[in-house]
């Protein structure tokens, strides 16, 4: 067998589970998993069919990994998947979410999303996945950076650092003894840096004992799902514990991504061996025990909202009750889309269906099942709390015209808390609790210059790169968006640039 083929069968080998061979022995092939598939449903390739790919990984299984299919290959009565086959099927592993909605047509249950994570994870295992280029900087950027994007600390710090000071906000640093460790994943800290401030702005306001990392900048969603790079992640899981250790926190809390309260909640473990060292607490659950308890007052927007049930948050992680709790305080008006919780439609953007530019045309293709369920909602807003699922629904509403040109139809969960809250603070004159962190209150100057975002980006001036940092800065497109609504930020833009050409600073 050649090498790539024998580490591809081996990678099976390694991660097979004996739940995985009932599923690879029971499957029936009798096709009704397609019917809950949206990639399948939207165009009825038969490429696109949850069967495509499966085929491939029970040939493989039967072919090379039992008795009596090693005997029939070798006497010539069956016909083993060759490497051509391996690599020519390759792409439809990338063609599938990993939603788990095939599962809910199965006579048997069967899960075709491990099935697609055990082939993902034998591709990159053979080193076969690399031939795709995003795949290939996800594992290189995450080797090298640690951040899957591609982006340095002094990029994460400058950037997030650059729109809280312009909003005059603080976010504690490194603080040891805080209650919970707050990690962004990279998806969030690349693409929407600038509306997760509204994100520090709850903590904020609530009193929430918590610190961010200068060190762990990403969470490891992307080689965890998209990539399914066991190795990696579970250097990723390690690395976030150990900073959970060096801090001396309680907890670990997990923002509004999907693919990361799957990981964490469920499948840490595949990657560890073990379970996670801490328990975790999404930020929904938190939002929604603060609302309660009334340390985050909000008041009910008039706005028709409607939501989407991310999958690995609601169908694989059980959280969807939690969200509609959170709107039935928020908002006055909100109105189910059809079908909901686990049956919902997939967004199409998690696990790579986004970030592979491969697959925006079909993306937006079989997008139209999820444009027309937002369609007869009749809702202003469309919420999620996932990150990813926002940016693939808010391109959904631009395609196909449920948005006015220009217009923010979507908004991840968080955005619509903190309208209320916002909301709430005014009326009652407390705007000002949305500034100052708990675990920065009270502090001496010293203190608050180590521990605070501004002696942060005070920290940044002094590395001998900092004038390419300020280039970074003045070209990065989020800056440029965040610029059209706090123009200001040019002017902090113009201070850095002169700090950074300063011979004497
Ligand atoms: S996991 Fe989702 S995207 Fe993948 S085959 Fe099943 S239904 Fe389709
Ligand atoms: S519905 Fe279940 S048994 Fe039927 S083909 Fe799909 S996975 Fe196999």
């Amino acid at each position: 067998m050649e090498g790539e083929l024998k580490a591809f069968v081996e990678s099976l080998e390694r991660n097979m589970t004996p739940e995985d061979v009932i599923t690879l022995e029971a499957c029936m092939d009798c096709k009704l998993c397609g019917h809950a598939c949206a990639w399948y449903l939207a165009t009825g390739d038969e490429k696109l069919h949850p069967t495509y790919k499966t085929k491939l990984i029970r040939d493989v299984y039967h072919s090379y990994m039992t008795l009596e299919g090693r005997v029939a290959t070798a006497l010539g009565l069956r016909k083993a998947p060759t490497l051509e086959d391996v690599r020519e099927r390759m792409q439809s592993f990338w063609q599938c979410t990993a939603c788990g909605r095939c599962t809910l047509t199965c006579p048997l249950g069967l899960s075709t999303r491990r099935v697609v994570r055990l082939g993902r994870a034998a591709y990159t295992d053979a080193g076969l996945s690399r031939a795709n280029p995003t795949i290939k900087s996800i594992i290189e950027n995450t080797e090298n950076l640690r951040h899957s994007f591609g982006l340095t600390i002094p990029q994460v710090i400058g950037r997030v650092g650059l729109f809280l000071q312009n909003e005059g906000i603080e976010v504690p640093v490194e603080v040891h003894g805080a209650d919970l460790l707050f990690v962004c994943p990279a998806a969030g800290n690349t693409k929407i840096p600038d509306y997760g401030i509204k994100m520090v702005k709850i903590l904020n306001a609530a009193g929430v004992s918590y610190t961010v990392s200068p060190r762990v900048v990403d969470t490891g969603t992307e080689i965890d799902h998209i990539a399914v790079h066991h190795k990696l992640s579970r250097v990723m899981l390690e690395e976030w514990e150990a900073e959970a250790d060096r801090l001396g926190v309680k907890q670990i809390l997990l923002v509004e991504c999907g693919c990361d309260v799957r990981t964490l909640y469920a499948e840490a473990s595949e990657a560890l061996g073990r379970p996670l060292k801490y328990p975790v607490v999404s930020v929904d659950a938190l939002m929604l025990e603060l609302i309660k308890d009334g340390r985050l007052p909000v008041e009910p927007l008039n706005t028709r909202i409607t939501l989407h049930d991310p999958c690995y948050a609601t169908r694989l992680s059980g959280l969807g009750e939690i969200f509609r709790e959170i709107l039935s305080y928020v908002t006055t008006d909100f109105v189910e889309m059809t079908p909901n919780r686990e049956y919902n439609y997939c967004c199409n953007g998690g696990a790579g269906g986004m970030r592979l530019p491969e697959n925006t045309e079909l993306r937006r293709k079989i997008s139209v099942l999820k444009a027309n369920q937002i369609k007869l909602t009749g809702a202003e807003l469309v919420t999620t709390p996932c990150v990813v699922c926002s940016l693939s629904l808010e391109d959904t509403c631009n395609v196909y015209g449920l948005a006015q040109p220009g217009e923010r139809m979507v908004q991840v969960l968080f955005e619509v808390v903190y309208d209320a809250m916002e909301q709430a603070l005014a009326r009652r004159g407390e705007l000002d609790r949305m500034y100052m962190p708990a675990e920065l209150i009270g502090r001496d100057p010293d203190f608050f210059d180590a521990h605070s975002i501004g002696g942060r980006m005070a920290m940044l001036a002094h590395l001998p790169d900092f004038d390419k940092l300020v280039d970074w800065l003045e070209q990065d497109p989020i800056v440029k968006r965040f610029a059209a609504t706090h123009p200001s930020v040019m002017d902090q833009l113009r201070g850095l640039r002169e700090l950074a050409e300063c011979p004497n600073c």
